[in-house]
């Protein structure tokens, strides 16, 4: 029988890697981390959107490893602060910031923000390329919520503790990771995802 096609998933986060990796499980494919492979790069994020930084984590990966990747990028958008932290969601406080620096300063950020001005989105972009870095798919999705006033919870990474679901209202941190597959931004991106890599293993393309 034949080997299943192999996707590495070009992330170096390892919380993210595990939500992709249970998000496209069920295609079937051979999936690896960039932890699988000793020869990965790190990818400079320097786009200006989302689309632009995972097309470059995707590209840049395959034709180094020689092999088919997923790029991802994703983040945190607050509308009454134009959109930030945005693609510097990861950084937002710093070239060190870790997870609680991070949620720290955007608290600071909204601070005195009634409840109605402290909506918000994630948003996160895949892109997938062949080995020779072409993009032969890509999608984007989001999902609205709010900014909490303190964090609850301890599911996810990131802003979860803060980030309120639209539908759910609890919080990332509150909900787990099995209503997290389903509702997320990278879920959404994944399910409009999934169709186009089921069509490009079966036309034979993807060995
Ligand atoms: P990236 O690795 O540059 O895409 O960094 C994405 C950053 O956005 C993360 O470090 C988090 O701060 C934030 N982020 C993206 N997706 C999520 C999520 O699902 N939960 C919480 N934070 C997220």
């Amino acid at each position: 029988m034949p080997e299943k096609p192999l996707l590495v998933l070009g992330t170096g986060n390892k919380k993210k890697a595990v939500e992709l990796a249970v998000l496209f499980e069920p295609i079937g494919l051979h999936l690896a981390t960039l932890a699988d492979m000793p020869d990965a790069i790190e990818v400079i994020e320097d786009g200006e959107t989302f689309a632009e930084n995972s097309r470059k984590k995707a590209v840049e990966q395959a034709r180094h490893l020689h092999r088919w990747v997923l790029g991802e990028d994703s983040g945190l958008a607050v509308d009454v602060l134009k959109g930030a932290p945005g693609v510097y969601s990861a950084r937002y406080s710093g070239p060190d910031a870790t997870d609680e620096s991070n949620n720290r300063k955007l608290l600071e950020a909204l601070e005195g923000q009634a409840n109605q001005r402290r909506a918000a989105k994630y948003v996160c972009h895949m892109a997938i390329s062949d080995p020779q870095g072409n993009i032969v798919a890509e999608s984007e999705a989001a999902c609205r919520g709010r900014i909490l006033t303190e964090p609850l919870g301890t599911h996810g990474f990131g802003y979860d503790p803060l980030f309120e679901v639209l539908e759910y209202h609890r919080s990332f941190g509150q909900i787990g990771p099995t209503a997290k597959a389903c509702l997320s931004h990278r879920a959404r991106a994944a399910r409009r995802l999934v169709p186009m890599l089921v069509e490009l293993v079966d036309s034979g393309r993807w060995q």
